[in-house]
């Protein structure tokens, strides 16, 4: 059953996002994403207002976008991943791929905050190449038998289901090179640990088992045997969140280091009338607004068009230069703060500089974004006998 909301209005974005981030108290030692923050946003009707309102595909991608952007400016990292893992990567492909009755009200309750899901996919021997997965689905006489380890499942020890890509085999048991992504709900597998790490600690990334666990035929997302396939359409969804938060938390950074540079006097004069660290704060404004730009042109393409290979390659642009510029932008706001900015206790520069990192890592590594981009190169002949005349 759905909730009955009416969907917000645009302009009301950063007042219920930060609502949703009030509904929880952020102490600093936590470890698991806080799910009180997507029912919040899914019964308030963010999550049906991102999905429904648009009337294309993708839905309202400009508004995803701001809804990165805004996370990523008013709580830590690990929230901000973990809401679009679930709105935008498993959204987007319970929309696009969700055609049985099943996965329809799985969809419905995700909209509504009241099921979470997660992504299953990366492998300790598969994680750039997903098609070398092991975890295998067995064909049974009413669906699947899925068995295999995933080595880092986001959202993964509070999610009720994940989308897990697997490998096909026969119904003896041989594995084939064809997969498949199945959703599986979460009960039904054993979080074997939680990893520990660097940064986005708001976020749990967790091992998971799955041993022979039933599911029904109807939990195929998408067409069995183009599992990859089906997967990097969610994941495409996914980089272009990632490069809004990364824009939105650079915002955040640079916004910060104004105000510290307008505070700060050294040498007998505040910190910006100093040229060099103006000039170097109007750097960092300047760059942080063409990446906001770039998203935000790309979220509307992705509602005007199909998602083919050349919108995915500009979107694998478009992350791979956010996640790369994100991690100096950072670096350089932190700079402007001098000592404090190293002071954990007294700015959380500290905390943005760890969780900047793994967005050249996750939704697929600066190097895979470099290979989808080496696929759509193309040179232009007509121009080049126009241009060039080498002699010999
Ligand atoms: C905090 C965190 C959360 C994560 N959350 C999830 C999640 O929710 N779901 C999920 O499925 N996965 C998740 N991942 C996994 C993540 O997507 C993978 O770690 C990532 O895709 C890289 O895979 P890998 O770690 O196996 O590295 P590898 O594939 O072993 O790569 C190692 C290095 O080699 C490079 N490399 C690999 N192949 C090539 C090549 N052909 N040419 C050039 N360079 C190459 C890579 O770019 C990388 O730099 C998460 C990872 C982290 C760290």
């Amino acid at each position: 059953m759905t909730l009955e909301t009416t969907l917000p209005a645009s302009d009301d974005l950063g007042a219920l996002v930060q609502k949703a981030v009030d509904s929880v108290p952020f102490d600093p030692g936590i470890t698991r994403f806080p799910r009180p923050v997507l029912e919040s946003l899914g019964q308030a009707g963010v999550l049906r207002r991102r999905w429904e309102s648009a009337g294309t595909g993708a839905g309202d991608v400009l508004f995803g976008v701001r809804m990165g952007e805004e996370l990523a400016g008013r709580a830590p990292a690990g929230v901000a991943i973990g809401v679009s893992l679930h709105t935008e990567t498993v959204l987007s492909m319970l929309h696009r791929f969700g055609a049985s009755d099943y996965l329809a009200g799985l969809r419905d309750r995700a909209l509504d905050g009241l099921a979470v899901g997660c992504i299953a996919a990366s492998e300790p021997r598969g994680g750039s190449d997903l098609s070398a997965v092991s975890c295998l689905a067995v064909p049974t006489a009413t669906g699947w038998s899925i068995s295999g380890r995933k080595k880092y499942v986001s959202l993964g020890a509070v999610a009720d289901f994940a989308i897990v890509l697997c490998r096909i085999a026969t119904a003896a048991g041989v594995p084939t090179d064809r997969h498949a992504t199945i959703a599986v709900p979460l009960e039904r597998a054993t979080i074997v640990h939680e990893h520990e790490k660097l940064g986005t600690h708001a976020l749990d990334t967790v091992v998971v088992d799955f041993e022979q666990v039933e599911v029904d035929r109807d939990a195929t997302v998408g067409r069995a045997g183009l599992g990859v396939l089906n997967l990097n359409y969610g994941l495409s969804f996914e980089r272009l969140a990632i490069a809004a938060q990364v824009a939105g938390g650079c915002a955040t950074a640079v916004a910060l280091a104004v105000e510290h540079a307008e505070r700060r006097e050294q040498f007998g004069r505040r910190l910006r009338e100093h040229q060099y660290i103006a000039f170097r704060l109007a750097e960092l404004k300047a760059e942080t607004e063409v990446l906001s730009s770039a998203v935000r042109t790309i979220a509307g393409d992705l509602m005007s068009g199909p998602l083919d290979r050349v919108l995915m390659s500009r979107i694998a642009s478009v992350k791979l230069c956010a996640a790369r510029a994100g991690e100096r932008l950072i670096s350089e706001a932190m700079q402007v703060f001098g000592g404090p900015g190293y002071l954990p206790r007294e700015t959380p520069f500290g905390q943005f500089w760890n969780d900047i990192r793994v967005s050249r890592i996750g939704a697929g590594t600066d190097e895979m974004m470099l290979a989808i981009i080496t696929d759509s190169l193309r040179g232009d002949p007509e121009l080049y006998d126009r241009l060039v005349s080498i002699s010999q």
